[in-house]
């Protein structure tokens, strides 16, 4: 399918109120590997296997640089034409499984992180979540209490944080177009979220084998056709 019948919808339609949900596909345009796909394994070890709770208990020092890795990596990335162009939305809700903080760092002022942010950690005996940025001298970090600190994300089998789905599902509930860009859809809940939207929904990304749950799927790169549908979405609000 191909964009134009999407910017055609949108033409007709005029939405108003956007709903931008994302996944790690709208990051992979600034060098951040995603989970699946080719560069989604680390020293052979699959994500799955290290973002749990019982990996960390098992094996804190190899999570944690893991994630360490990943954090430099976002440390030097720079949003994107995608996280750009969605932070030109005015009064979007913006819902990321991402926990790169891009969407932040482009602009974009109301954005729900379902899991979590990558630069904040916690300590497992007295929660204090804390923002701690910079690299760690000694891996794995400890809190001044002598107990680990854990990183700020939600690991597979965990909560997201209580207010994450009820602000999502209220904003859905009153949005006429629903963007979808760069997720495989297979990480639940956050998943089911674009599978209960039945107004108008535009997916973005490349691998189209999956399928979709939205009326139109774009195959393209997220910094190359989020401009554009953002464009014309900006054009009719006008
Ligand atoms: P995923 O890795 O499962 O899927 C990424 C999707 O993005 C795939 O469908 C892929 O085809 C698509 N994609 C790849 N390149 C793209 C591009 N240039 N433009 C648009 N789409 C592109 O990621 P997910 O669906 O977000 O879910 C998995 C979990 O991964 C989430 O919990 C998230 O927290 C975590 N994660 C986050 C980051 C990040 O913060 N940047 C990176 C990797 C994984």
């Amino acid at each position: 399918m191909s964009i134009d019948a999407a910017i055609q919808a949108i033409r007709e339609r005029k939405p108003r109120r956007v709903v931008v949900m994302t996944g790690a596909g709208v990051s992979a345009d600034s060098g951040i590997p995603t989970f699946r796909g080719p560069d989604g394994l680390w020293r052979n070890f699959r994500p799955e296997e290290l973002a749990t709770p019982e990996a960390f208990r098992r094996d804190p020092l190899l999570v944690w640089e893991w994630y360490e890795w990943r954090r430099g990596l976002i440390r030097d990335a720079q949003p994107n034409a995608a996280h750009e162009a969605i932070a030109r939305l005015p009064d979007a809700l913006v819902v990321t499984q991402n926990v790169d903080g891009l969407h932040t760092r482009a602009g974009s002022r109301d954005v729900v992180e379902l899991h979590g942010n990558i630069f904040h950690v916690s300590c497992v005996r007295e929660g204090n979540p804390r923002m701690h940025a910079e690299a760690f001298p000694d891996l794995p970090p400890r809190c001044e209490c002598g107990a680990l600190l854990r990183p700020g994300v939600v690991w597979f089998g965990e909560a997201l944080p209580e207010d994450a789905m009820p602000r999502a599902y209220a904003a859905l509930q009153r949005a006429d177009l629903l963007l979808v860009i760069g997720t495989s859809g297979v990480v639940y809940p956050a998943a089911g979220l674009a599978r209960a939207y039945d107004g108008l929904s535009i997916e973005v990304n490349p691998d189209t084998s999956l399928g979709s749950a939205c009326t139109f799927l774009v195959p393209a790169r997220a910094a190359e056709a989020t401009p554009r549908i953002i464009d014309v979405i900006l054009e009719v609000q006008s």
